[in-house]
């Protein structure tokens, strides 16, 4: 089937026409997290009207939409749970009548994280294995995971989804999200000035004379030897790694897949972290394989046949 398909970052919105397994088109465009929906919706719809042009296609070719969204999601009834400061009014939002009067199309939301598993799954680095968890490396940290081929998601949405705030340091950071020592508070982009600033090290680090402060400058600075950066670079893996095993306890999975623009920096990441794995995971088993994704920026996208496969399932 073709699907209209997109993935509603805080920053940039992705957005995709997608046939078999296949991203037909593609595009971007900058999201305005603090816009309402409706207007993020409508610069959207034309985006997708302009990459139905572009194929060849019309809107009665598409036999639905599909939607990954940053936060947490009732799939049943296609609504944002909770507010996570991103996209006023998201929660009271009814997506899937908005779908039906501008698309006359059915719509399926699902958890951003949740659907970039679901794309690495069906098509990309957890093929072949139906016990998969993933973390997304970013501004925050996003996690997922399939357990024996059923996709985690539990009564009110948020199993699995909420890994970023697994605590991974008792009496540690205390931030927004009302944890303490949740693992995106300890590293994670949203927190890295915090952690940098409260280094000794850091009033010496050439870090400070940066304009803006990210995990690519860090661990390139930690190559050329700056003392911060190699604080920083060392404390945000072993909280990966933490992450990681804390993920194989809960979900026994087979494979954790890692993503997000801080894997950027893969060739330092994986093997610290598959190190770290291999020394503090209890897997009597045998050994988690532990990967980076395959598909970026079009995981989500590339999942949305099986969410609307899924969802029609759900609704009929
Ligand atoms: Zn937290």
């Amino acid at each position: 089937m073709t699907i209209l398909a997109c993935d509603l970052g805080g920053t940039r919105m992705k957005i995709g026409v997608v046939r078999e397994g296949r991203v037909l088109a593609q595009t971007t465009a900058p999201a305005n997290s603090k816009a309402d929906m409706a207007t993020a919706l409508s610069m959207l719809q034309n985006a997708w009207l302009h990459l139905l042009r572009e194929l060849k296609l019309e809107v009665r070719d598409c036999a639905g939409i599909s939607m990954a969204f940053p936060s947490l999601v009732d799939v049943k009834s296609g609504r944002v749970l909770a507010d996570f400061g991103k996209y006023a009014n998201a929660v009271k939002f009814d997506f899937r009548a908005w779908a039906q009067e501008n698309f006359q199309s059915p719509l399926a939301l699902e958890n951003d994280a949740r659907m970039a598993l679901v794309g690495e799954w069906r098509h990309g680095a957890g093929r072949g294995s139906d016990n998969v968890a993933t973390i997304t490396l970013g501004t925050g940290l996003g996690t997922s995971a399939v357990i024996q081929g059923r996709l985690l998601r539990g009564q009110h949405g948020q199993a699995g989804v909420l890994g970023g705030h697994i605590t991974v340091h008792y009496g540690g950071r205390d931030r927004t999200c009302g944890n303490i020592g949740c693992a995106e508070a300890e590293a994670s982009t949203a927190f890295l000035c915090d952690m940098a600033v409260s280094l000794p090290e850091w009033n010496s680090s050439s870090l400070r004379k940066l304009a803006t402060l990210n995990y690519a400058s860090v661990f390139k600075q930690a190559e050329a030897g700056d003392a911060c950066a190699l604080k920083l670079r060392e404390h945000s893996v072993r909280v990966w790694g933490t992450l990681a095993v804390n993920l194989i306890h809960a979900y026994d999975p087979e494979i954790v897949i890692l993503g997000g623009g801080i894997m950027a920096s893969a060739g330092v990441i994986l093997p610290a972290i598959r190190g770290y794995v291999r020394k503090h995971a209890n897997t009597p088993w045998g050994e988690v394989r532990v990967v980076a994704g395959e598909l970026g920026d079009t995981a989500a996208l590339l999942a949305g046949e099986w969410l609307l496969q899924d969802y029609f399932s759900i609704s009929t």
